[in-house]
């Protein structure tokens, strides 16, 4: 965006947006509705307002405070005023670059949420509304964002990550009330009378943490569900896909209560500013390594956490299974799922040796079938994220014992981030391609005699976040179901119990723990209380000492569900 246009500071400006004023338009884009009426419309148009809008404020009585206190209120409202919410997002930005700004905004965050406004449905809906409209007004912005961050189609990333979030948030919008009433659950002879009910109220004021690879959807997933409970939050997207998260830093503000739902854009500096902060939930996603450190960091606060973590997702082929329906899953579930830059891409592939070389070929014709004889030309792969992850990858394939076995593509380049989808066969399996997440297009195929050998290499390492099994015959899918341990389980597919909402997506052991998606998330960030109403009623003396031989015959009676012997105690007939 071009920069602002400066005439003489303050010349001929008075009062409170003189600034404003002063910052006079380059941008015919950009509009700022103001209080003025002696302006275009009652409008004032500026350009990117950055710091020299700051600096001009600085000589107006009208300040960034002022600024800040309107941006609250919500006086910018539409899109167009983007370039004054860049300008303080910026401010809230170098605040907490600078350390000292995490604080500030938190004092900030937790008045609004004592204001109570968060209980309301009315709340939850208007910004769960807001989150639609979000969409529905900037695709395109965040189509293009989620391009440049990973070269992602947008066909995938519409898929992907917007309309997940859209139907996330209106499956939120339909069922709140549902999610919203208290449970009803039966009383209990020791309480008699009382009725009693769990109670979802929100957590507070909760802390996001996403991950770079579905950078929208894992910052307004979560998002959703903080909402839909009632939660303040604050969101701190990953610095690793840069637009997306400066999309988000510039859009939550318009679009929602910007008192309640913040966003708080950086790395590892500020990621630890935000967690030396006392929260009443912290949601991460990301690595294990990282998931360590977030952990710790709550424990200090006794905050509960949400860990949605990663790991190697493991898919077994038996010889019952349908190979060609099967393979094609799998292809879709790794190279059409961010390039195998995904949490539950298929990770390697264990083949009942009897099929293995026919798996093999079959795979390799659908992935000419799927991306072409070049997949550097299709348009329907997503790069590597950066060059450090691309050298990661590179270096796991480059081990002599990995280059030795690839059997499928292999082909590079380095200039455009770009892997060849890649199937080795047979690796060694305490080699560092299959001791740690590829989280890439590689994928190690490796045989095995049958599926307890599967199922003793999948258990000897940490527990997958999502593991696929291909057969058709029933009692290998209950063998293999009651086998693994894993976040989720699908049974001739892959990914997509990601899209259920019924079923609870998270992981266990070192792929994570706590989870979310539909009810679940709401869940995720509420507490459950227990409420049991009493009257004066039934006030039983045997509760109350002395506690004379009656009273506790009567009570062990009771308590051990013998009520005719209750009975028989109370009228003096049992001792
Ligand atoms: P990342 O580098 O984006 O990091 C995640 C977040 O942690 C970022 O916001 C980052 O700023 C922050 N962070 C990084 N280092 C930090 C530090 N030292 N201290 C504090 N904060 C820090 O993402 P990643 O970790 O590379 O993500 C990839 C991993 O995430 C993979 O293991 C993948 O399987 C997993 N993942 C899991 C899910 C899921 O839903 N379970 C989804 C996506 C990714």
């Amino acid at each position: 965006m071009s920069a602002v246009m400066t005439t003489a500071p303050g010349a001929g400006l008075r009062g409170p947006l003189s600034a404003l004023r002063i910052a006079t338009l380059a941008s015919p884009g950009i509009v700022v509705p103001t209080r003025s009426s002696n302006q275009s419309g009652g409008r004032v148009r500026v350009g990117t307002v950055t710091a020299e809008l700051q600096s001009c404020a600085a000589l107006s009585r009208w300040d960034n405070s002022e600024l800040r206190r309107l941006w609250k209120r919500r006086a910018f409202v539409t899109r167009s005023s983007v370039g004054v919410v860049d300008a303080l997002a910026m401010e809230d930005h170098q605040d907490v670059e600078a350390g000292h700004g995490v604080g500030k905004l938190m004092v900030e965050v937790r008045a609004a949420y004592k204001s109570g406004r968060t209980r309301t449905p009315a709340w939850r809906v208007e910004q769960l509304n807001g989150i639609v409209r979000m969409l529905g007004e900037c695709e395109g912005e965040i189509l293009e964002a989620l391009f440049a961050d990973l070269g992602k189609p947008a066909h995938e990333a519409y898929v992907a990550e917007i309309s997940l979030v859209r139907s996330s948030c209106k499956l939120a919008i339909k069922e709140l009330k549902k999610w919203m009433t208290p449970v009803k659950v039966s009383g209990s002879v020791t309480s008699f009378p009382s009725s009693a009910a769990v109670v979802s109220e929100p957590l507070g004021v909760t802390l996001v943490i996403s991950a770079w690879n579905f950078p929208f959807l894992l910052s307004v997933d979560p998002m959703i569900g903080a909402i839909s409970a009632g939660c303040a939050m604050v969101l701190k997207p990953s610095e690793v896909a840069p637009a997306t998260s400066a999309l988000l830093a510039k859009l939550v503000p318009l679009y929602l209560d910007s008192s309640m739902i913040r966003v708080v854009e950086g790395g590892v500096e500020e990621t630890t500013a935000l967690l030396e902060q006392k929260w009443d939930k912290i949601f991460y996603t990301g690595s294990a390594k990282v998931g360590r450190i977030v952990m710790a960091a709550a424990a200090k606060h006794l905050t509960p956490v949400t860990l949605e973590l990663g790991g190697k997702c493991p898919a077994y082929f038996d010889r019952s299974a349908d190979l060609k329906v099967g393979l094609r899953r799998i292809a879709q579930g790794k190279w059409g799922n961010n390039n195998g830059q995904a949490c539950i891409s298929p990770d390697y592939i264990l083949v009942d040796e009897s099929i293995a070389s026919e798996l093999v070929d079959a795979l390799k014709d659908i992935i000419e079938k799927f991306y072409g004889k070049d997949p550097k030309m299709s348009k329907d792969l997503a790069r590597v994220v950066n060059a450090s992850h691309y050298s990661r990858l590179t270096n796991l394939l480059d081990d002599p014992r990995v280059s030795s076995k690839i059997v499928h593509g292999g082909e590079r380049d380095e200039s455009n981030l770009y892997i060849a989808p890649t199937l080795v066969y047979d690796v060694p399996l305490e080699t560092p391609l299959m001791l740690e997440e590829i989280f890439g297009p590689i994928l190690p195929i490796m045989k095995v005699k049958n599926e307890q050998e599967a199922i003793d290499i999948i258990n000897e390492r940490a527990k997958p976040l999502a593991a696929y099994v291909f057969t058709s015959k029933k009692e290998v899918k209950e063998l293999m179901v009651a086998s693994i341990s894993s976040g989720g389980m699908v049974v001739n597919d892959t990914v997509l119990h990601f899209v259920n909402p019924g079923l609870p997506f998270g992981g266990v052991g070192e792929s994570g723990m706590g989870s979310y998606h539909g009810k679940f998330s709401f869940d995720a960030f509420s507490h459950k209380k227990a409420v049991l109403y009493r009257n004066s009623l039934g006030d039983v003396p045997a509760r109350y000492p002395p506690f004379t031989k009656k009273k506790q015959s009567f009570l062990r009676c009771v308590l051990d569900g013998n009520y005719v012997g209750a009975i028989l105690s109370l009228v003096g007939l049992k001792k």
